[in-house]
């Protein structure tokens, strides 16, 4: 149960300051050394108890960038 950040991020940074778990990361912090933005898949709680839809998803102007892991 999780989001991933795929690699059409263009590191706007929209969607690190939304997250309430904190499990977004910016790219310098990347754990993959891949130049994106990145989530730890087991932080995010896919905004369950926070907000009505993932959070970072209705932030991210890219569409698509951000999907569904599970
Ligand atoms: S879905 Fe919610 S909890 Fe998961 S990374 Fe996005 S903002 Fe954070
Ligand atoms: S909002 Fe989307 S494009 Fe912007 S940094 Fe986050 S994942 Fe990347």
């Amino acid at each position: 149960m999780a989001v991933r950040i795929t690699d059409t991020c263009i590191s706007c940074g929209a969607c690190i300051d939304e997250c309430p778990v904190e499990a977004i990361v910016d790219d310098s912090d990347n754990p993959t050394d891949a130049e994106i933005y990145y989530v730890y898949e087991d932080k995010c709680v896919e905004c369950v108890g926070h907000h009505a839809s993932p959070a970072c998803m209705v932030a991210c102007p890219t569409e698509g960038c951000i999907i569904l892991v599970r």
